[in-house]
């Protein structure tokens, strides 16, 4: 009995791990597995509800607050159901509480095989493991996880093409004044390559790209952060279009580069984007870097 009370009285004197050290990076690698195994997933195939209800399962168990961001876009594949799934953390009554914003695409491209492990599995399964970090912890900050839908463009990435869910929900925020609460907004993509390399995205916001530098230097991750530049039309641009302070969070080399590949690599948009290319090591970098990240901004 003695012993049972001390264990107790130790367990409350002992300070909770941090937000990033409750990251689960195993745990965000079986989640990426399992999206993986869902097969295709873009906008209305048998995959994609299966994310969405593992998305929706995971918000609950975790006590986020489950939001829906629901429209019918026009596509050149004709009208698209649209599904943006938002799950919201630390909401108080203050109207003024900052926000931010964690988001990646949980949609696959419209290709025959493609299952995209990197492309589409790795973002929304590194979003769910944010979630179980996140549940049951204060942060000053309202934390959303934000999973994007029709990222993929049907033909090409232009003014109509491409970002569809993302497109709708920053003006959505821009046109009720959410906006201007939106601390900052994270883009992650394509960040489980186990041959990790997260560009410095030329497009972004630099104040926090230097944020998430110094959150990745006291990890001793700085070498997988920002060793190169690249400009890429992804989620985050129409969130800085609303004026939100955006970084696209992405290794955009994916496999051998050169003239014979695609822009990003072998693998991107290949069929051979598959789990093999994807690493537990990656998830726990990126992972533990963006919420101890995170962390700096909420002091
Ligand atoms: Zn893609």
């Amino acid at each position: 009995m003695i012993v049972h009370l001390g264990w107790i009285a130790a367990a409350l004197a002992a300070p909770a791990a941090s937000l990033h050290d409750s990251f689960n990076s195993q745990q965000a690698y079986a989640y990426t597995a399992q999206i993986a195994a869902f097969g295709e997933r873009w906008p209305e195939s048998p995959g994609h509800r299966k994310t969405e209800d593992l998305i929706h399962q995971v918000l609950q168990k975790d006590g986020a607050r489950a939001e829906a961001d629901d429209f019918t876009a026009a596509t050149p594949r004709g009208p698209i159901a649209v599904h943006n799934i938002i799950g919201k953390f630390n909401v108080t009554a203050d109207p003024k509480q900052p926000i931010f914003i964690l988001a990646g695409h949980y949609d696959t491209l419209f290709q025959p095989g493609f299952i995209g492990a990197n492309d589409g599995a790795s973002s929304t399964a590194i979003l769910l493991a944010f979630a179980d970090a996140l549940a049951g912890r204060k942060t000053k900050m309202q934390i959303w996880l934000v999973w994007t839908d029709l990222e993929e463009a049907i033909h090409t990435f232009d003014d109509d093409d491409g970002l569809y869910g993302s497109r709708h929900l920053a003006q959505q925020l821009a046109a009720n004044g959410t906006a201007s609460r939106i601390r900052g907004f994270f883009l992650l993509d394509m960040i489980g390559d186990k041959d990790l390399g997260v560009a410095r995205e030329t497009g972004s916001d630099r104040g926090l790209q230097d944020f998430i530098a110094r959150a990745a230097a006291q990890l001793g991750y700085s070498q997988d952060f920002f060793q190169y530049q690249i400009d890429i039309i992804d989620d985050h641009v129409p969130f800085i279009r609303a004026g939100v302070p955006s970084v696209d969070v992405v290794d955009a080399m994916y496999g051998r580069m050169g003239p014979q590949f695609d822009s990003m690599g072998e693998f991107h948009h290949s069929n051979a984007d598959t789990m093999d290319k994807v690493s537990r090591r990656s998830l726990e970098i990126v992972g533990r870097t963006i919420l101890l990240t995170v962390e700096l901004l909420d002091r």
